[in-house]
């Protein structure tokens, strides 16, 4: 049961989505940058601070609370939903892990939402075999210097803050790599934007290139041997608020469909009065309810502290399918109209796409899964 705080919070981030963020997702979907004004709103309401505790400066609010406020967001746009998750969860562990004067220093940009963050471990030749990354950390008096490149990153158009994931030690060692803060305004760090046809502008896509980039000592917040580790436990929870945000998607294209299916004539009639025209919405509602059920039991585990990794995994595998399935049906139950830009569906079509690649591919969640017996009953 959510709280008086988090029901506050939820509300607030309704109207945001609402109000503010719907009527600019258009234009995001053509390539515009979101306006850094935005940002500064969504933090203004506790959007980059949810997780991080009161007396940090954060909302101190719960991971459902957070799985919530993605999945409502992202119902309007997918990528600015992890745009401002991304942020949160870089705020998030540099509470967790950075020393408390740094982290006293960085989180107020972060937590009014004047400054962005993200977080990288992919390159251009490491995806999914991230211990693959090439990107090296050397040690020099006083801290590191970071050499290499990260690509397809969320935020990094903008980001202020990265927490880069680098080898300390000998390539292919998922114990050599280590998480460092890196300020990306460094003059030995070049950004680019990375665009495709499926837009990335609210998400705030990007690259950028580490060229002997210098990180002092305090700046690196997780050692060797125990980031690869940290990443892979996050992970769960991101797998399981993409998840949501999948669901979420899907259930906004279903009621706008059964919304409009109920004034559109065709042949006589409202489209709901035709049987085949309903059973495509009934069995995406049924495959939604168990798609819902699912982020739930996840949701569930982790705030008892279980063993998540399998239910994240499957949450999103789940959704991730569930949205690539359902949203182009639901897009065509609409007619042509289904294609404007002031319904959601085609820029939700793309985003399922990306959902399918971050926080772990399909394919790299299938693998896991294919030793996992869910069965929940003593047969
Ligand atoms: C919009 C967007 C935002 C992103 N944001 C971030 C971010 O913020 N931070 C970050 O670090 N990364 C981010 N990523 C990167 C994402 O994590 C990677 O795309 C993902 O890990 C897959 O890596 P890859 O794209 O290099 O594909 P590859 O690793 O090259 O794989 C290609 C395809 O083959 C499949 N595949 C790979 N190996 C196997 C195998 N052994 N068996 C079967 N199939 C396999 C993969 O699932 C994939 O479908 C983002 C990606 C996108 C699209």
């Amino acid at each position: 049961m959510a709280d008086d705080a988090s029901r506050l919070f939820l509300a607030e981030v309704r109207a945001f989505a609402r109000d503010v963020v719907a009527p600019e997702a258009p234009a995001w979907a053509r390539g515009r940058a979101v306006d850094p004004a935005l940002f500064t709103r969504a933090a203004g309401i506790g959007l980059t601070s949810i997780e991080v505790p009161a007396a940090f400066g954060g909302l101190g609010l719960s991971f459902r609370a957070k799985v919530e406020a993605c999945a409502i967001l992202a119902a309007v746009d997918f990528g600015l939903a992890m745009a401002l998750v991304n942020t949160h969860n870089v705020a998030r562990r540099i509470v967790l892990s950075a020393p408390p004067d740094l982290a006293r220093t960085l989180l107020p940009d972060l937590l009014s939402g004047t400054a962005s963050a993200c977080t990288a471990l992919t390159e251009p030749g490491a995806g999914s075999d991230a211990a693959a990354m090439q990107c090296r950390a050397e040690t020099v008096p006083g801290g590191w210097v970071l050499k290499g490149e990260k690509s397809w990153i969320v935020n990094a158009r903008h980001a202020r803050h990265s927490i880069v994931y680098a080898q300390c030690g000998e390539p292919g060692q998922g114990a050599g790599i280590a998480a460092f803060l890196v300020d990306l305004t460094d003059p030995a760090v070049t950004r680019y934007p990375v665009d495709s046809a499926i837009p990335q502008a609210s998400i705030g896509t990007g690259g950028f290139r580490l060229d002997r980039c210098p990180v002092p000592d305090e700046r690196l917040l997780l050692p060797a041997g125990t980031a690869f580790k940290a990443i892979l436990e996050e992970i769960n929870g991101a797998r399981i608020y993409v998840a949501a945000m999948c669901c979420a998607m899907v259930s906004a294209a279903l009621r706008i469909a059964q919304s409009y299916g109920e004034t559109r004539q065709t042949f006589g009639k409202p489209l709901n009065q035709h049987a085949s025209w309903r059973e495509k919405l009934a069995s995406c509602a049924t495959a939604l309810a168990a798609a819902w059920a699912l982020v739930e039991t996840a949701i569930l585990a982790t705030e008892t502290r279980g063993d998540v990794r399998h239910l994240a995994a499957a949450a999103k595998v789940n959704a991730v399918g569930l949205a690539q399935r359902e949203l182009p049906t639901l897009l065509h139950a609409m007619g042509a109209e289904g294609l404007r830009e002031t319904y959601p569906f085609a820029r939700h079509v793309g985003a399922a796409q990306i959902a399918a690649l971050t926080d772990g591919s399909t394919a790299m969640l299938l693998d896991r899964l294919g030793r996992w017996d869910p069965t929940p009953i003593n047969l």
